[in-house]
């Protein structure tokens, strides 16, 4: 049996590794067109604000661990873009090269998520404006605080020390437990 999943994170490789288990002769492949997969969205925040140090603590797996450990056939870099339902295949494209193949399946499982609207961010001028939802999102948010001048609130501890961070941070969206919890780490 040929298993292809579209998306590695958490719904992609939830269904990978329960595939997995449920048979362990099966071939699942799981195509992911960003970098990373099975990834931690949860600590994007803690990590943007220092809480969580270390990035790799936010890349829970990767293609080879998970190689390793579930024998997953797991592609980086590949994007899904079409399904023929009669053939049972789907056309698979390198995101870097542009070169597309055709990927045969016996069962096909779409675990593609959801993406961060940012047409309102393209709108909004300032010095970090960012979506925050994926590890290049966190990357391009900690390269640009980093670059942003400091100014520390008067009331702040660090309001004489130039180690301090920016005073002012606008978070948009969000629940208690998400998004809104980069600007209390802030
Ligand atoms: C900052 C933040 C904090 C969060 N905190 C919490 C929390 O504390 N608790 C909680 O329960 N949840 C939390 N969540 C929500 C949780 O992370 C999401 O519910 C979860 O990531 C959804 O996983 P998913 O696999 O369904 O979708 P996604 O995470 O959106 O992953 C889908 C993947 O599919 C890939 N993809 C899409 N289309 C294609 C295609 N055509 N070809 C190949 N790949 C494709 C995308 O690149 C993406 O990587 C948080 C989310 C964020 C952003």
């Amino acid at each position: 049996m040929r298993v292809i999943i579209v998306g590695g994170v958490a719904g992609g490789m939830s269904a990978a590794t329960r595939m997995r288990r449920l048979d362990e002769h099966a071939e699942i492949i799981v195509f992911e067109q960003g970098d990373h997969v099975s990834f931690a969205n949860c600590g994007l925040p803690y990590y943007v604000g220092g809480v969580i140090s270390e990035r790799e603590s936010l890349l829970l797996q990767t293609p080879e661990s998970l190689r390793a450990r579930f024998d997953l056939d797991v592609r980086t870099g590949w994007s899904v873009g079409s399904i023929d339902r009669d053939a049972q295949t789907v056309s698979v494209r390198d995101v870097r090269s542009g070169a597309v193949q055709i990927e045969r399946y016996d069962w096909l499982i779409l675990a593609t998520g959801a993406a961060a609207r940012d047409e309102f961010v393209r709108t909004v001028d300032g010095p970090v404006v960012s979506t925050l939802r994926t590890i290049d999102d966190v990357d391009r948010l900690t390269d640009a605080l980093a670059a942003v001048p400091t100014r520390p609130a008067p009331w702040s501890p660090a309001a004489d020390s130039s180690d301090s961070k920016p005073s002012r941070t606008s978070c948009v969206g969000g629940s208690r437990s998400r998004l809104c919890s980069a600007a209390l780490t802030l």
